[in-house]
C-alpha cells in the first residue's frame, strides 16, 4: 500500500517551486503536501529569478512586478492574487495540473523542506507522553531533526485539503 503511495506521488516529483518572501504559510502547506518549495522571508527578488531559472522551479509569488519580470525571462511563475492559501492552492493545482492528496509519508518537512521518514517508536526523543500514548506512527525529517505525528494540526489539515479536492472536481 505504502509502495503504492509512493509512487502515485512521484509523478509530481517535477514540480518544485520556489515561493516569495510573503507566502510563508503557503509554502509550508506545499511541502506537508510534499511539493518541494523554497522559501525565504528574506530573499531578493534577483535570487528567486535566479534560483528559478538554475533549478527549474515555478516561481509563486503575490508580486505582479516580479512575476511579470519572470515572464519576460521566460520562467515559469503562478501569479497569486488570492488573499488566502485555500484560494491560492486551488489556483495552484489547477495551473499545474494536480489534484493532490495528503499522506503523512509523501510530505517533507514544512519547517526546512526536508524529507521525512518514519521512525521507529521506541526511538522518539523528548515528545510528551501523553502523545506517545495516543500515536504508533512517527516521522522524522531527515534534514533538521524534527518529529511529526498525525495530530489535531494534521486533520485540521485533512480537513483543508478535502475542500480544495472539491473544489478541484467542480472546475
Ligand atoms: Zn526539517
Amino acid at each position: 500500500m505504502i509502495d503504492q503511495e509512493k509512487e502515485q506521488n512521484s509523478k509530481y516529483e517535477f514540480l518544485k517551486f520556489i515561493a516569495d518572501g510573503m507566502l510563508g504559510s503557503l509554502a509550508r502547506k506545499l511541502r506537508i503536501y510534499g511539493f518541494d518549495v523554497l522559501y525565504n522571508a528574506e530573499i531578493l527578488d534577483e535570487n528567486i529569478l535566479a534560483i528559478a531559472k538554475n533549478d527549474n522551479r515555478i516561481i509563486l509569488t503575490s508580486d505582479r512586478a516580479l512575476h511579470e519580470k519572470a515572464i519576460l525571462n521566460n520562467l515559469k511563475s503562478v501569479l497569486l492574487s488570492e488573499d488566502n492559501d485555500e484560494d491560492r492552492m486551488v489556483n495552484i493545482f489547477k495551473r499545474v495540473g494536480v489534484r493532490p492528496e495528503l499522506n503523512p509519508i509523501n510530505s517533507r518537512c514544512p519547517l526546512c523542506n526536508g524529507n521525512i521518514e518514519e521512525v521507529d517508536k521506541d526511538n522518539v526523543k523528548n515528545i510528551p507522553e501523553s502523545v506517545l500514548k495516543k500515536h504508533d506512527h512517527f516521522y522524522s525529517c531527515v534534514v533538521c531533526g524534527k518529529i511529526y505525528w498525525v495530530g489535531s494540526h494534521w486533520l485540521r489539515l485533512k480537513k483543508f485539503s478535502e475542500k480544495i479536492i472539491q473544489r478541484l472536481r467542480q472546475a
